[in-house]
């Protein structure tokens, strides 16, 4: 299939490889900002063919990991009240939250519907007045634009019985967590392709100049990521911090106009918390004023919520690219995707979960 195959070409990637290790001549270590790179980086051993000099560590753009358990928790409340038909995608089903998952509150009677779009919920609440539709609005700027569209359209048609539990977090800011960290060891960034495919990547210009990284937007397939890594190698070794494009036969500089216009019609930025590495301010989304009436936290009178990690998980350091999954006690032992304690076990594109699923138990990469 064009535009697939020739980013899986073996004969491709070998010459890649080739030109990667003639170019590098020195140790660098390069973070892959979104868990889809993650999840192919170790499912194709990328980081295993690549020159021994280069470290890739795992990011924070897994949206179902970085999910707080608070907020999992508030989901469990709303989804297990008679009155409310919750809807979701299926990933977060069966994200445990402290006590039980939302697929339990199903077995226990709760209703609780897998959708394949917020619009479906907002099907759903046209067809059913007496009840609460909610929406479990999870993600990155990525799924902002058809979130923002269900509640803009619920909104036009007035009905009252629509809300998105919001849980949207943003990617620069925290890429800038991550650099202004005092034991930050990221060198340069493979940026994540389907986030600037909405957003652009004009807003990492600043970032790439400030903290003097080279960012490089990449896709997804092992030919995307090895280009984004060469790209990136190049700059290092270049000595030069600026933003270059890998996904350019997706990605455009000003990324899609009308979807930000839409986010930014309906969402305002908000400080949030991420699973695993904590507040950062200015680092998500919340409904503005004129559509709070949609919002499910100030509907159902969700206050904060304290809840405590399971002691044992490390995978903040993991999402810092401080540690790798191999490195906690608990990796394949109590925490595996069938008992996940924390963030980056609990989603398939999670680096603890990657790790487990292609048996990456020990071994260094290199
Ligand atoms: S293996 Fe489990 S407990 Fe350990 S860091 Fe990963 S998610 Fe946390």
């Amino acid at each position: 299939m064009k535009y697939l195959d020739e980013y899986r070409n073996p004969e491709i990637a070998r010459k890649i490889v080739e030109e990667l290790h003639a170019v590098t001549k020195h140790n660098w270590v390069i973070m892959e900002v979104c868990g889809g790179q993650t999840h192919s980086i170790i499912k194709n051993g990328i980081d295993k063919i690549i020159p021994q000099q280069i470290e890739l560590v795992h990011g924070p753009g897994c949206p179902v990991c970085v999910t707080p358990l608070e907020q999992i928790d508030k989901a469990i409340a709303i989804a297990s009240r008679p009155d409310v038909i919750f809807t979701s995608f299926g990933d977060m089903l069966r994200v445990p939250g402290s006590e039980k998952d939302l697929f339990m509150v199903k077995s226990e009677g709760g209703d609780v519907r897998i959708v394949y779009s917020p619009l479906d919920a907002v099907n759903i609440a046209r067809e059913n007045p007496d009840k609460k539709v909610v929406f479990f609005a999870v993600g990155f700027e990525t799924t902002a634009p058809n979130n923002a569209m269900a509640v803009w359209q619920a909104h036009r048609e007035g009905l009252k019985n629509f809300y998105l539990l919001v849980s949207h977090v943003l990617v620069p800011p925290a890429m800038r967590a991550l650099l202004s960290s005092p034991n930050n060891r990221v060198q340069g960034y493979l940026a994540a392709g389907h986030v600037c495919t909405v957003m652009g990547w004009e807003e990492y210009i600043p970032i790439a100049e400030e903290y003097k990284v080279p960012i490089v937007v990449t896709g997804f397939e092992p030919v995307d990521i090895l280009e984004g890594i060469l790209m990136v190698v190049q700059l290092l070794e270049r000595g030069e911090a600026k933003v270059e494009n890998q996904y350019s036969r997706v990605v455009r500089r000003e990324g899609n106009r009308p979807a930000q216009e839409l986010i930014q019609r309906v969402f305002e930025i908000a400080d949030r918390k991420w699973r695993g590495i904590g507040e950062i301010p200015a680092s998500g989304l919340r409904l503005r004023e004129e559509f709070r009436e949609h919002d499910a936290e100030l509907a159902f009178g969700m206050g904060e919520i304290q809840v405590e990690e399971p002691p044992e998980c490390i995978s903040g350091l993991v999402l810092q690219g401080l540690k790798k999954p191999y490195e906690c006690e608990a990796f394949g032992k109590q925490c595996t995707p069938q008992t996940p304690l924390g963030a980056t076990m609990v989603s398939a594109e999670g680096a603890c979960a990657a790790y487990f699923n292609y048996s990456r138990h020990e071994e260094s990469a290199g």
